[in-house]
């Protein structure tokens, strides 16, 4: 896996390659803006982490761009804490993961997984869970002969339970996941959402179901 660093601190941007480098990626740095930009259009990189405050070209500007230029590289911008505002221009300018600074060495890894793993995502056919199959391409979710059309919420919302089967996941963690840093988003958006899947799966007469245990979050059960 390839990873671009675009950080104008050479400091951290050294950190994070030798970071990266002991978790098995290669790495190559850049220290300004323009000079990410030229080689994000290389096309070369699994995955992109850049800083915002830049020389030159700042990294929404960058983002943007590459965005515009029809480059999908997964990007994870990291923000100092100060540019907090700044979150939901960075998630329009079409950032997958946003980190404040300063961040631990695990959370940056986290972050780096995941965006990997939506991209690796979005690219394969399909998810299966129980009688469920679900087609991101087409945001269809499938059972026996019938099949209801999600929506971008509901579809993003579908891949984190079908991937993390298995896993009770927190309101928290769904809203960080599907909503990234929308502002306006919380726990009652979780909840709608949910219901909306919920009444989806019943329409398909699915096998599965969205178990709840109290307080402690969510998970896709097998009706027995
Ligand atoms: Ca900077």
């Amino acid at each position: 896996m390839r990873v671009l660093i675009v950080e104008d601190e050479e400091r951290l941007a050294l950190t994070l390659a030798s970071l990266l480098k002991r978790s098995g990626y290669t790495t190559t740095i850049a220290g300004d803006g323009l000079g990410g930009l030229k080689l994000a259009g290389e096309g070369t990189f699994d995955a992109m982490i850049l800083d915002v405050m830049l020389p030159g070209m700042n990294g929404f500007d960058v983002l943007r761009q590459m965005r515009a230029d029809g480059n999908d590289t997964p990007v994870l911008l990291l923000t100092a804490r100060s540019e907090l505002a700044d979150r939901v221009q960075g998630l329009n300018a079409g950032a997958d993961y946003y980190l404040t600074k300063p961040f631990e060495n695990e959370e940056l890894l986290a972050c780096l997984r995941t965006i990997l793993r939506r991209s690796n995502a979005s690219v394969s056919d399909v998810l299966q869970f129980g009688d469920l199959t679900l087609t991101p391409s087409i945001s269809s979710l499938a059972c026996k002969d019938r099949s209801v059309s999600l929506s971008a919420r509901e579809l993003q919302l579908m891949e984190l339970l079908i991937q993390n089967s298995g896993h009770l996941l927190s309101k928290d963690t769904i809203l960080s996941k599907v909503w990234g840093y929308d502002s306006d988003a919380g726990p009652n958006s979780v909840e709608a959402y949910l219901s909306f899947l919920r009444k989806k799966l019943n329409l398909l007469s699915s096998n599965v179901r969205i178990c709840v245990t109290r307080n402690l979050g969510y998970k896709l059960e097998v009706k027995s």
